[in-house]
Formats: C-alpha cells, sequence, structure tokens
C-alpha cells in the first residue's frame, strides 16, 4: 500500500473510539507558552495576548490533492501539516503559539497511523515552541484530511502585509528554490516503478536533499528573527507555497505595482541542478514555478541594503517598479521575458 512502511501493529479507530483516540493522540502534548492559558480538554482552548495582535490561519491538506499516501511517511505528514502554518505566521513577520488540529480518517487508517501523525506534529511544535491546544476528530468515507489552525502573534507596528510594496524597494528571498518541486518529482518516478513491481525497493540514493524539502519542509524563523536583530521590517512579505512566480504575482497585484527578477540571481541549490539536469529541465523554471519551498520572499527599503547584504541566506533577486502588472524576469543573456503566474498545478498534468 506505501513505498514506506509507517508501523508494524495495527490497532483499528474503532477498538478504541472516538473519545479513547482524542486522549490517546494529545496525551503527551504540553502547554509551554505564556499565551496559552488551557489546552486540550473543555469546549475550547483559552488563550491570551493582552497586547499583541493576533494572528490566525488554516491550511487544509486533502489525500490525493495535497500529499500520496503511496510516497508520504505519515510522521513526515503531520510535520509538514503543522510546519506550513507556522510559515504562515512567519510571512507576516509574527510567531505561531498554538494550533488545532483537525482530522478526518477512514477505517483504512489505524490507530498507530494516527498516531504517527501526531507525532510529526508534536516534534514540529517542539521544533518551533508552538502549543497544540485543541482540534476535532471524525471519520472519513473517502480518505484522510488533516485541517491545522495557526494562532501567532505579532507586535502592531512589526505586521507585514502583502501590499506595502513601493517603486524601487529590493525583492529578496530565503534560501534557495526549486528543491522541493524537484523532490516531487522523483517522488512521483519512484511511484511509477513501483506501481510496476511493488516488491523494488525506492532508489532515491543522491537525491536526499531534494526529498528532504518536499517531504519534511522548515518554516524560516530565523529570517524573520535575523530581521529583528538588523532593525529591519519588510514592506511586503509572503511565502512561496506555490512557487516564486505566483508570489510575486501576489506582491505586486495587492501592492499595484510590477518588478524586474534576474535570473542569475535566482538562489539554486547544486542538489537542485543536479536533480533538474536528470530530469532534463531548467532548474529556473523549478525556482520560478516549483511549489512547497516555504522560503520567504519579501521587499525592503533601498536604505536597507547595508543591513541585509552580507546575510547567507538572504539573496537580492530583483526590484519593484512603478509598471503595475508588469512583472519581468532579465535571463543571463539580457532577454526581457514575461513572469506568468503559474502555480504548482499547471506543473503536475
Ligand atoms: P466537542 O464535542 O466539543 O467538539 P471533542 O470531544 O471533539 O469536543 O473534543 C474534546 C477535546 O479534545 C477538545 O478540547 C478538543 O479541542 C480536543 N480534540 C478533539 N479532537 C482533537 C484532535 N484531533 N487533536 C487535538 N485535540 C483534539
Ligand atoms: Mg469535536
Amino acid at each position: 500500500m506505501a513505498m514506506f512502511e509507517d508501523s508494524v501493529t495495527r490497532t483499528e479507530l474503532k477498538s478504541l473510539g472516538e473519545f479513547k483516540l482524542i486522549d490517546h493522540i494529545t496525551e503527551d502534548f504540553t502547554l509551554n507558552n505564556k499565551s496559552s492559558v488551557y489546552g486540550v480538554g473543555d469546549d475550547c482552548a483559552v488563550l491570551s495576548y493582552p497586547d499583541k495582535k493576533v494572528l490566525v490561519s488554516t491550511d487544509l491538506l486533502v489525500e490525493g490533492v495535497h500529499f500520496d499516501m503511496v510516497y508520504t511517511p505519515l510522521m513526515h505528514l503531520g510535520y509538514k501539516a503543522a510546519v506550513v502554518n507556522f510559515s504562515d505566521v512567519y510571512a507576516m513577520n509574527g510567531r505561531p503559539k498554538q494550533i488545532t488540529v483537525g482530522i478526518a480518517v477512514s477505517n483504512r487508517f489505524s490507530v498507530e497511523a494516527v498516531k504517527e501523525i501526531y507525532a510529526g506534529i508534536k516534534q514540529a511544535c517542539k521544533n518551533y515552541h508552538v502549543d497544540m491546544v485543541g482540534g476535532d476528530t471524525t471519520s472519513s468515507i473517502s480518505g484522510l484530511f488533516i485541517s491545522i489552525t495557526v494562532i501567532g502573534e505579532v507586535d502592531e507596528n512589526n505586521i507585514v502585509y502583502r501590499n506595502g510594496a513601493q517603486n524601487n524597494d529590493l525583492i529578496c528571498v530565503s534560501g534557495n528554490l526549486g528543491a522541493a518541486y524537484m523532490g516531487m518529482l522523483v517522488l512521483e518516478r519512484e511511484k511509477e516503478t513501483w506501481k510496476g513491481n511493488p516488491n523494488m525497493q525506492p532508489d532515491l540514493a543522491g537525491n536526499e536533499y531534494v526529498l528532504q524539502r518536499f517531504l519534511r519542509p522548515e518554516a524560516r524563523f530565523d529570517i524573520v528573527e535575523i530581521l529583528a536583530a538588523k532593525d529591519v521590517i519588510p514592506t511586503s512579505m509572503i511565502d512561496i507555497s506555490d512557487g516564486l512566480a505566483s508570489e510575486l504575482h501576489h506582491i505586486c497585484k495587492q501592492s499595484k505595482k510590477g518588478c524586474n527578477i534576474y535570473e542569475d540571481k535566482l538562489p539554486v541549490d547544486p542538489a537542485t541542478i543536479l536533480a533538474a539536469e536528470d530530469f532534463n529541465i531548467n532548474p529556473i523554471t523549478a525556482a520560478m514555478n516549483g511549489g512547497e519551498d516555504y522560503e520567504l520572499l519579501f521587499t525592503i527599503k533601498q536604505s536597507d541594503y547595508e543591513k541585509i547584504k552580507s546575510i547567507p541566506q538572504i539573496s537580492i533577486i530583483g526590484h519593484i517598479t512603478d509598471n503595475e502588472g508588469i512583472l519581468s524576469l532579465i535571463t543571463k543573456d539580457n532577454v526581457t521575458i514575461d513572469i506568468k503566474a503559474q502555480g504548482w498545478d499547471s506543473f503536475t498534468e
């Protein structure tokens, strides 16, 4: 049923029932944040944010649409489901503090499988100092659904929206782009081979980095901390979930601006380039249009250039222009190309 086996023992969900299952999956979570007053156990969790603005965001993940059970280890799925929500809070220049978790599972899943998902969620909560304070559990007749809501905090003066980019602002991106997309292509390729011969072991050697970027992404809390330490408040920010091109369109549309991006400035990891060569695709295409990197894309005032120019995790890839709606990629050969708002979907056809 899956390329990677998650668990050997199998306890049927119906042998526990809903309430015992909830007890079982929530028992080893503890509350550590000051703003978490009361967690699992009553009709609502209780939170306290006396002098902050509260950020709230939800992501819904659907089996077969957002993840493929054939190649997604359940622990990674739980981890990723939590981390992509944290990423949304960082993209507002905030700090995630709590999550609630809604899951719908079919009988196909065992108690152990649900526990695996929660082990991933727990690891993510631990790594990012977030408390799990509640959720909902129900059955599903078609696959697995996970909906996580994140609650975060931010000082009113530090909130960064998508709509604040100004003419001549520098466009920055964290880390590198396109790796997660290449990881997905590797897994899709191995899935096809595996379907032909389920006894064979997937061949993933050499692709560890891109696989990890896809299966177990991290959110860039470090960037938010670095910017704060340097006293830089971006003029706009967004996290890269659908691909750089798509996110640039969001920032430019909401800010009523355009942009110039330079191909030779786009950060692409050597492992991504190698994988792209293997698949005969241009790594720049993966960087522009591949999704799920969960890097941060943000704009800063020219006057902040000195503060960020030598931060290794940040690349300056271009600048904002007053040409509303005109988004250009300038290639290494100095050719100007229109940046199309291709999202993730157009790649999976
Ligand atoms: P209600 O009937 O009010 O929805 P539940 O019995 O569903 O209450 O939930 C009881 C407690 O367990 C609540 O605190 C709820 O937030 C928590 N809870 C339920 N399901 C989950 C889950 N999947 N993950 C985390 N907490 C959960
Ligand atoms: Mg409930």
